[in-house]
């Protein structure tokens, strides 16, 4: 991916800045690459103090891949902290190492602190600043080595020095399980880190159902079950893991507040604030909602709508040739994969629905 871009302008930390003119054109170009993963593998020998962060409200794979790649360096040696931009699910909870996770939004102070004195950051399972959110302008001041390593659409490479972005991957964990064995040390794969692993797996395929999870998922299960893992563990904690309120909430919000457009192959849920409030709904409670309605014969569109305090966030599913990622960039400022992606919008819940059933029409063909 050759991309011009603000880094271009930028004077690189260490390099002679008086380039030759005459080949300037080519250095700039050859300095806005970002360099393939594999070329870290020979620094990985040198014990760094590395920071590795991920998306907002992590899910399975966010924050399995951060904490597998965290044992695995620590295993080389390296100093590491997990920094999550903000809270996360209690379904996530019971992962290895997740106790010592630093949540940015409640240590700002010591979280900033852990970025200023690290050599490296390794940004997981997303690949522009922004869906870091509050720490977005904190990321974009760092001057250490950036390592992105996701599976999402659309990259932002500019804002990172060594990268594997690949959307053929099923999750990141699977590219951190790449990442491992690519290193030749694979033999670091102990079983907390197959756990954190086999996590971001079944979450990203849903429970390798969807089209992501090709032979090589299998084949990397086969070979996290040889070095250890017990799957049974994972989809209990992942899944049978709640209370009594979230399978009513799911129950109340099946009946009272779905909607199926027919003529359209699409259903639609929203949650007005005051159902979240009824049922105590938790940050992560609301993961799967958004895939029940795919059990509905002909469905080809599912769009799920919660307002939340800052935002109304969307989560769209689909099954087959209709690209979510184009149309929540399209119509709500979000992205993600073709079958799988998220938005927002700052309207009132009545507006962004609004919204969303006036920009079915435009899509009445892709839905047919
Ligand atoms: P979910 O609906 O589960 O929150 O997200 C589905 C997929 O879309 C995930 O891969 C997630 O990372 C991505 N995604 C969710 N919200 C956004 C967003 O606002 N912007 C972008 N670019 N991707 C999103
Ligand atoms: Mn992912």
């Amino acid at each position: 991916m050759v991309v011009i871009s603000k880094k271009a302008c930028r004077q690189p930390k260490g390099r002679n800045h008086n380039l030759p003119t005459a080949n300037s054109k080519l250095f700039i170009f050859a300095a806005v690459f970002m360099k393939p993963i594999q070329e870290i593998y020979p620094l990985l020998e040198q014990p760094r103090k590395i920071a590795i962060t991920t998306h907002q409200k992590p899910d399975a794979d966010a924050m399995g891949s951060s904490l597998a790649l965290r044992l695995f360096l620590e295993q080389l040696g390296h100093q590491v902290t997990v920094i999550s931009p903000t809270n996360w699910a209690g379904w996530v909870n019971w992962m290895p190492g997740v106790k010592d996770v630093m949540d940015y939004e409640m240590n700002k102070q010591k979280a900033e602190a852990v970025l200023d004195e690290a050599d490296w950051l390794f940004c997981l399972d997303f690949n522009i600043f922004h869906r870091t959110k509050t720490l977005t302008e904190k990321l974009k001041q760092l001057t250490c080595t950036k390592i992105l390593i996701d599976h999402h659409q659309e990259p932002d490479t500019p804002s990172f020095d060594y990268g594997a972005s690949d959307t053929s991957k099923s999750s990141t964990c699977e590219m951190i399980y790449d990442f491992i064995m690519g290193a030749g040390k694979g033999e670091l794969i102990n079983e907390d880190i197959s756990e954190c692993l086999y996590a971001g797996l079944v979450g990203d395929t849903g429970s390798f159902r969807f089209p992501s999870a090709h032979a090589g998922v299998h084949k990397i299960v086969a070979d996290l079950k040889e070095r250890g893992l017990k799957h049974p563990k994972v989809h209990d904690k992942l899944f049978d893991n709640f209370l009594e309120n979230r399978l009513r909430f799911t129950g109340h919000v099946l009946l009272h507040r779905m909607e199926i457009f027919y003529e359209y192959n699409t259903a639609l849920i929203a949650i007005p604030k005051s159902d979240l409030l009824k049922y105590y709904i938790k940050t992560g409670d609301t993961e799967g909602l958004v895939n029940y309605p795919q059990s509905i014969q002909g469905i080809k569109l599912v769009a799920l709508v919660i307002d939340r305090d800052e935002e109304r966030k969307w989560s769209f599913r689909s099954k087959g040739d209709f690209d979510c990622n184009t149309f929540a960039r399209t119509y709500f400022e979000g992205g993600g994969h073709y079958n799988a992606a998220g938005g927002r919008s700052s309207d009132s819940l009545e507006d962004t629905v609004k919204k969303f059933k006036e920009v079915l029409k435009e899509n009445a063909k892709l839905l047919q």
